[in-house]
């Protein structure tokens, strides 16, 4: 058995892996895909000390550095099913979705989230090329830019009102004929002479010259009618769902789905810990997923050291 299995390949479960591996542990590393959303980012400008960089060139030194060290990684692994220990000091089991079985006395998740996509045609095209997800990491980008935000929650709400103060122009859109934010952010937001908000409307096309975006076009779901709006890009702030489906019957999840962690990564079950995006720790970012892959397995190694296995 591991002594540290890492479950996920992304910057949370890289970390984990490096830092669990220093220890001189078994340590396993099962991920779908090694690498996890940053192979699908382009420039990358807010990984501390690193002026700019380029997703699959961080993904591949993520992977190096794991590398360098004595870990177990088995990429192109999903994992199905955790069954946590029946005793304290015991195994816990992961199941693969490949039929196998792996072992280990602690366990870190890190699963990482999905940006929930609007699904309309243009969206895949212009993706990185002016649709993006997270605002955050490409906010500036568009610094004197005209954007748009789909989506009036909550998230949507922030990156409209964090956008304004880096764009030129925020249109906001929201499906509903309501905003759903909290109300101080929607009080915040109408205080914003660069923003405006479009209610009961459905973006139904991204258009681009081929490069990039151009324009989006909506329906106005009380009459129907099409209208384009000319901008350089559109944050999609419909959701982020944490790959955490597989989870619900082993440990805690917050109602959105999330593995709730205390503050020393440690979730419901002992010995299993949680890191990234995956988990209830706010604001999903690389260096939050790093910096808390590393807690999570000082947290194991932590927990190792104190119990007697059963
Ligand atoms: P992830 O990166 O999501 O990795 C999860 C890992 O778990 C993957 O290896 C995946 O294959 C694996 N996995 C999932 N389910 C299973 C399963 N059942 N079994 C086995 N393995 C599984 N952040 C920044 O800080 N700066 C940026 O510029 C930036 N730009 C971004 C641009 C885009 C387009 C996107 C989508 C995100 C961006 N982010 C950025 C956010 C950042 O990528 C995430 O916060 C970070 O990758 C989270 O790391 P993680 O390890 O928690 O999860």
């Amino acid at each position: 058995p591991f002594d540290v299995l890492v479950v996920g390949g992304g910057p949370g479960g890289a970390a984990a892996a490096i830092y669990a591996a220093r220890k001189g542990i078994r340590v396993g590393v099962a991920s779908e895909r090694f690498g996890g959303q940053v192979l699908d980012t382009m420039g990358i400008e807010n990984f501390i000390s690193v002026q700019h960089t380029e997703g699959p060139k961080l993904a591949a030194q993520l992977e190096n550095h794991v590398r360098d060290y004595d870990a177990d990684i088995m990429n192109l692994q999903k994992a199905e099913k955790l069954i946590p220990a029946r005793v304290p000091g015991g195994l816990h089991e992961v199941r693969l979705e490949n039929g196998a079985s792996l072992k280990a006395r602690t366990v870190v998740l890190a699963t990482g989230a999905r940006w929930r996509q609007m699904n309309v045609p243009g969206e895949d095209d212009y993706r990185n090329k002016g649709v993006a997800y997270c605002p955050h990491c490409d906010g500036p980008l568009f610094k004197g830019k005209r954007v748009a935000v789909i989506g009036g929650g909550n998230s949507g709400v922030e990156a409209a009102i964090d956008l304004a103060g880096i764009v030129a122009h925020v249109t906001l859109i929201e499906f509903d004929s309501e905003l759903r934010a909290d109300a101080v952010l929607q009080r915040k937001l109408a205080s914003l002479p660069n923003v405006k908000i479009i209610t009961s409307a459905l973006t139904t096309e991204v258009h681009g010259d081929g490069e990039k975006v151009t324009a989006l076009t909506y329906k106005d779901r009380n009459s129907d009618a099409l209208h384009q709006i000319e901008l350089e890009g559109i944050f999609v702030q419909i959701g982020l769902v944490p790959n955490t489906e597989w989870l619900k019957d082993a440990v805690a999840l917050s109602p959105r789905g999330e593995v709730e962690v205390d503050h020393r990564g440690e979730t419901s079950q002992p010995g299993i810990f949680g890191a990234g995006d995956c988990t209830t720790v706010p604001y999903k970012q690389i260096v939050i997923a790093m910096g808390e892959g590393s807690k999570a397995a000082l947290s194991a190694f932590d927990y190792l050291i104190r119990t007697v296995p059963a």
